[in-house]
């Protein structure tokens, strides 16, 4: 018997999630079986915690949890064998496949990356999916040109979870970080992080008026959308790139095409879901070199399972700061 946090749907189509004591002999089918010792709460749990399972849960009941790490207890796959310690990100894992809010996870042993040395499963997950998607926005702006030293990089939601890791990476590799952030309290934190500017979220959600603005930012790691990633658009520098990763602030794009036409302005698109397996692995290893191990635990707030179901209203509603770590041993 395993524990696991179980969300079922009523015939009002309202949800409900308990934590259950579960089999083996539940779990879904899959190569390889894990015992799931951390996992972390990112906004897609929320949306899948959520009313309606945000549209992402396709079948109840339902185990949610976009990521895990944990060992390998059993493995029907060459590649990885008992003991051996590995963390899962994407796939639509947590969504359309029983996830990592339980104790022991069944999954296909091609979504799984073996831990890379130097990072235990609880650092792992204090990076998560959040985490690791900032790791793969800053070797974008990277591969497009961003070196230390252009000016200010912009990091927008800078207190959530993808914001909190790109501010810690960025300053860490030398840049110089302004952080967007609506909650002025945050802004110790954000410091502490390593951001050298605290940038108020409303001088940037207001809807473009002018094209162009003055050229501020030498790159942007954008986890908001709408309004603010159309103004931040028309502020970059020449040549400049934007990693557009999140939406919390809204999916639209209310933007005109001047910024890359007149200031050869680059919207770079970051997707962890289906990202492919070498690329996963060199971004992890780039987490364990360009991710101060200290700077990460200062933004970690333990959980248990119980408290899922109400961090996951927390995250929708832009109130959690940091990371999560949900430890599942
Ligand atoms: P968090 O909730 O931890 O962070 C989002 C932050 O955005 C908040 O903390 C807040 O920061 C800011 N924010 C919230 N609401 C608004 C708003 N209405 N207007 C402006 N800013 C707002 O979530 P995550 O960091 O886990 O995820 C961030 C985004 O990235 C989400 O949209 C998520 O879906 C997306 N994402 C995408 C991935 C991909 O593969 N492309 C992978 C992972 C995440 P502050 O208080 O500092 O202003």
């Amino acid at each position: 018997m395993f524990k696991a946090l179980v969300v079922t749907q009523d015939e009002d189509g309202k949800n409900h999630s308990q934590v259950q004591e579960l089999t083996l002999d539940d779990l879904p089918a899959g190569d390889v079986t894990v015992a799931v010792e951390y996992s972390t709460v990112n906004y897609k749990d929320g949306l899948c915690m959520g009313p309606r399972g945000g549209g992402l849960v396709r079948n109840y009941p339902h185990v949610p949890g976009i990521d895990f790490a944990g060992t390998v207890e059993a493995s029907d796959d060459p590649r990885y064998a008992p003991g051996d310690k590995v963390v899962l990100t994407g796939w639509r894992v947590g969504e359309v496949h029983w996830g990592g809010y339980g104790q022991k996870a069944r999954v296909k042993a091609d979504w799984l990356v073996p831990l890379p040395e130097g990072l235990t499963t609880r650092q792992a997950m204090a990076v998560g999916t959040a985490g690791f998607t900032a790791m793969l926005s800053v070797m974008a702006l990277e591969d497009h040109g961003l070196a230390p030293g252009q000016g200010p990089v912009l990091v927008t939601g800078a207190a959530g979870g993808v914001g909190s890791v790109a501010t810690a990476i960025l300053a860490h590799k030398g840049y110089e970080v302004a952080a967007v952030t609506g909650r002025e309290e945050t802004e110790g934190y954000l410091k502490g992080l390593g951001a050298t500017q605290i940038v108020p979220r409303s001088d940037l959600n207001e809807t473009v008026k002018r094209p162009l603005e003055s050229e501020n930012w030498a790159g942007c790691v954008d986890a908001v959308g709408g309004d603010m990633l159309a103004r931040v658009l028309g502020q970059m520098k020449y040549g400049a790139s934007v990693a557009a990763v999140g939406l919390a602030g809204g999916a639209n794009l209310p933007a005109t095409v001047i910024p890359f036409l007149l200031r050869g302005v680059n919207l770079l698109g970051i997707d962890s879901v289906m990202q492919p397996f070498e690329n996963r692995q060199r971004a992890w290893q780039r987490v364990v070199t360009d991710l101060p191990m200290d700077k990460l635990e200062a933004m970690v707030r333990p959980a248990t399972l119980d408290d899922l179901p109400q961090l996951g209203a927390d995250i929708l509603a832009g109130q959690v700061q940091g990371r999560v770590v949900v430890d599942l041993n």
